[in-house]
């Protein structure tokens, strides 16, 4: 048996139809960039966050730098954000001339700890973006009320966690702007790199649009420069499918989510996912601790089991951030959390069998370990 970490293939099967039709549908038109189809995605991605405006982006990096860019940053402001996230959250802070900060995350939620965040705060500190990780959502109400205190403009990096709710409210919905990523195999994966902004302000919405189309308001009037940054209609039009699935999807990976917790809550060498009292999770990655992570994760590959790491080395200590000086020791959390972090397979088209599968041979891993 061979569990892949993902299958796309898998689940293109089931949607083949609908799919093939709304492609079929953009290409007899060939309107490939902009047009109803792109707008019909953006409100109902909107919508379905609780969000006034989406504004769609060519990747969930360009709709990162956009997100920046409603929150008016200047040359010289600081970002902080978590170190235990994938670096595109942290590398677009340079695109505007701003500096980064890291911020320690909390063991229960892997997101950032709130008082490691009121701790980080400087003077030049501006923006904040909480990382809504493996499909948890940060703690938003004490991450805003922070950041209202002090100033501080929010952005969600909502990429991993399409629909999860934090206290009844979708992530997206929730800070006013949030950033997605449509990467293939995030919960609502594009066809290629996609990506989306949130945004509860509407002249912020029609600003970071242009932006996002060369800073266009007409079709030859540009108000300032700006980027290539459109979301493909091509890739709207799957999107548009695929988010009438996104509801069953998640809540598939719930299921499966739950069936992996019965089965390894009693093994004493590892710790589960938790969720923190009133937030829904949508498992982007099932995620568990070992003390023997490199270990674990060669016998599960040897038994055919294609489980990953995310992410074995947090940004503070990796090569593009050594000039911060920073040694292991400096965030404790973040660091024991990425020497012992496994991904498991989970998608929404994972059989039981194959959870139970996967769980019988992490136990295996732990008996040879
Ligand atoms: C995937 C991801 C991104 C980047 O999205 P791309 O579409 O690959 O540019 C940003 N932040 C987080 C947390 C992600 O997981």
């Amino acid at each position: 048996m061979v569990i892949p970490l993902i299958d796309l293939k898998a689940q293109y099967q089931t949607i083949k139809t609908e799919i093939d039709r709304a492609i079929q549908g953009i290409i007899d038109n060939t309107s490939f960039i902009g047009g109803q189809p792109l707008a019909d995605f953006e409100a109902a991605f909107a919508a379905y966050c609780g969000a006034r405006h989406c504004v769609g982006a060519a990747s969930g990096t360009a709709a990162l730098h956009l997100g920046l860019c409603a929150a008016d940053i200047q040359p010289g402001d600081e970002v902080l954000t978590v170190s235990y996230t994938f670096i595109a959250t942290a590398e677009v802070a340079k695109l505007c001339g701003a500096t980064v900060r890291f911020v320690e995350i909390d063991p229960v939620t892997y997101c950032m700890d709130p008082a490691a965040l009121e701790a980080a705060i400087g003077p030049r500190t501006r923006v904040v973006i909480p990382v809504h990780l493996y499909g948890h959502p940060a703690p938003m109400d004490e991450i805003l009320r922070i950041a209202a205190a002090r100033g501080l403009a929010v952005i969600e990096d909502a990429a991993q966690s399409h629909g999860a709710r934090c206290r009844g409210r979708r992530v997206g919905g929730i800070a006013p702007i949030a950033t997605f990523s449509f990467y293939p195999g995030k919960n609502l994966g594009a066809y290629g790199d996609a990506g989306a902004l949130t945004l509860a302000d509407a002249a912020t919405a029609q600003r970071i649009a242009s932006l996002g189309n060369h800073g266009r308001s007409l079709h030859y009037k540009y108000e300032m420069e700006g980027f290539n940054y459109r979301l493909d209609t091509l890739q709207a039009a799957i999107l548009q499918v695929k988010l009438r699935h996104l509801d069953a999807w998640n809540e598939r990976r719930r299921q499966i989510a739950a069936r992996y917790d019965e089965l390894l809550r009693e093994v004493d060498e590892i710790v589960i996912p938790r969720t923190a009292p009133g937030y829904e999770h949508v498992y982007h990655l099932y995620v568990i601790q070992t003390p023997d992570r490199d270990g674990v994760v060669q016998y599960l590959r040897d038994h055919g089991v294609m489980a990953q790491l995310h992410y074995p080395i947090p940004l503070h200590l990796q090569p593009a951030y050594a000039y911060m000086g920073l040694r292991p020791g400096a965030f404790p959390v973040t660091e024991a959390l990425a020497e012992r972090c496994v991904s498991l397979p989970i998608y929404p088209e994972m059989t039981l069998e194959q959870v139970g599968y996967v769980a019988e041979t992490v136990k295996g891993a732990l008996v040879k370990a």
